[in-house]
């Protein structure tokens, strides 16, 4: 970047000048005029120049595409997970690594106090093998311990933590919930799904959740450092794919006091429902900053967690993962949220829970539900079936972008190679006229969407194995998928996706130029610049 001016007051004519500028809605230009925070016109610089009377010029060396909008991510989730330590295989890469977080963490609370780890992968940190309590035990003995697999759909905890969260080995499974239990019976720390969400996910528990959330003045503090991460990775928008109460209070805030620089589409957590039902809220509700989207509900559990609800079990098992939400609830609720004209956004990772969302939808069509543009999240695992079924009711799907890439290693484990070609199916999906976004579910997966980008045009593992290669589509597709098909899946085609006249002025400065680079570098392509409505929120040191 050479120079740019001071942001100006309302009113201002920005002239953009870059190397190159890919709009997405046409040929590459070099320059864009900005009315405020609009693009107003793109073109040649020198035309620009004579037709509109500037008010300042901002000049880049770069090469200029749309703002990353990641449609389904989780920044109030980040805000609190950044206030704990993190247990990423980046950072704790080994079995001992891990234990020493875990200690620090806990001289760094005061006494009795939880210690929080999120973003845990077995595979990548203990050799595949999942913790149990008492490893955490060993590790950290006096204070309570949660220990969140990076998936975000299960946990595990010491015997503090068990006891911290009123379980013991005569414990049932919650609804929708199982408590591990090791050989004879006792519980191994390890909660999956509703028992996790009980104990720490304030937006889907039950009750009051064991680990108490942080303060409204500490999470602002962590949503600030999520959003300059984000913001460091081109991203300009954001599904937040999960908020509930204290998350929409957070955002809220931020937004009121002009901390909120991402722009933020929210997805309500089904539990919370009534709430928006009874105050007639309705999707799209709020601003361009912040706005309301949604209803988010889940059918089954987490494709790398490895329990999702699958037709076929997971290799050399036969475990069909999980339902989190049985037939009749989610009938219920597809019906009652779509017949509200309500967007509804649900989790279906396997095919058998896709199966089960569809005859759901299917069913609330019939009875007269109103067409709306309600999303399948993550949509994982698909067959021919299922996708004639998704194109004829209109939905739109959320796969994972980069999953192929970073959680690869563990995915053929799991799913083996021939299933691999039916899974993050953006080539089937696109080809049948389906609109696909991109997203990363962060912390689930890592949120960089130039990384996402190699992954969807290459289909390789980090170490080089094919994940189902006949799923690649293009990098000017897969960029598609993180502009043109965010925006249409959060309802906002007509102010972002590209750099179109009338479009919202949110653009990234790139390093390289990444339509003339080969695939497998566009990971590594510097972000140099980011800008939202306008206005600088990144820069590149
Ligand atoms: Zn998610």
């Amino acid at each position: 970047m050479t120079t740019a001016a001071p942001v100006a007051g309302p009113g201002t004519w920005t002239l953009v000048v870059a190397d190159r500028i890919h709009t997405l809605a046409g040929p590459p230009v070099e320059a864009l005029v900005l009315f405020d925070d609009r693009v107003a016109a793109v073109g040649d610089p020198r035309e620009l120049h004579e037709r509109f009377r500037l008010d300042r010029t901002i000049e880049v060396d770069g090469v200029l595409v749309p703002g990353f909008n990641d449609a389904h991510a989780h920044p109030s989730m980040t805000a609190e997970n950044l206030l704990h330590v993190n247990c990423s295989p980046e950072v704790a890469t080994d079995e001992d690594v891990l234990v020493r977080l875990l200690r620090e963490e806990a001289e760094a609370v005061d006494e009795g106090q939880w210690v929080v780890g999120s973003r845990y992968d077995h595979t990548k940190t203990t050799g595949g093998r999942v913790v149990d309590r008492e490893f955490l035990d060993r590790a950290v003995p006096d204070h309570p311990v949660l220990l969140t697999h990076v998936a975000a759909h299960w946990g595990v905890l010491n015997s503090a933590g068990l006891a911290a969260a009123g379980l013991a080995d005569a414990s049932t499974d919650p609804p929708g919930g199982v408590l591990g239990r090791n050989a004879s019976g006792g519980l191994n720390g390890v909660v999956y799904e509703q028992a996790l969400f009980d104990i720490s996910y304030p937006s889907l528990a039950r009750g009051r959740t064991a680990v108490p959330p942080s303060t409204p003045a500490a999470r602002l503090r962590g949503l600030a450092r999520a959003q300059q991460l984000f913001h460091a990775a081109g991203i300009t928008s954001m599904v937040d794919a999960l908020c509930g109460p204290d998350d929409v209070a957070l955002l809220s805030e931020a937004a009121r006091t002009g901390q909120l620089t991402l722009r933020v589409a929210m997805l309500v957590a089904f539990p919370h429902y009534d709430r928006i039902a009874a105050l007639g809220l309705r999707s799209g509700f709020g601003d361009e900053r912040l706005r309301l989207l949604g209803v988010k509900a889940f059918v089954d559990g987490a494709c790398a967690g490895g329990n999702c609800l699958v037709d076929e079990p997971f290799e050399g098992t036969d475990d069909h993962g999980m339902q989190t939400m049985d037939d009749a609830d989610l009938r219920d609720l597809v019906e009652r949220v779509t017949g509200d004209g309500v967007v509804l956004a649900v989790h279906a990772n396997g095919d058998r829970a896709i199966r089960k969302l569809l005859d759901a939808h299917e069913r609330a069509r019939a009875s007269g539900a109103p067409h709306r543009r309600h999303r399948i999240e993550h949509c994982s695992l698909v067959d021919a079936d299922i996708v004639g079924r998704i194109r004829a009711l209109g939905l739109v799907v959320v796969p994972f972008g980069s999953y192929a890439r970073f959680h690869g290693d563990k995915l053929v484990g799991y799913y083996g190679r021939d299933r691999l070609e039916r899974m993050f199916a953006h080539r089937t999906l696109l080809d049948a006229g389906i609109p696909v976004a991109g997203s990363s579910d962060y912390p689930c997966g890592p949120y960089e969407p130039l990384a996402a980008i190699t992954s969807c045009a290459e289909r390789r593992a980090l170490d080089g194995t094919a994940i189902g290669l006949s799923q690649r589509i293009s990098v000017h597709e897969a960029f598609g998928l993180y502009t043109t098909g965010a925006a249409y899946a959060a309802g906002e085609e007509h102010v972002k996706g590209t750099l179109a006249p009338g479009r919202l002025a949110d653009f990234v400065e790139l390093g390289r130029d990444p339509f003339l680079v080969p695939p497998g570098e566009i990971v590594d392509i510097p972000v140099r610049s980011t800008w939202i409505g306008g206005r600088l929120v990144h820069a590149a040191p």
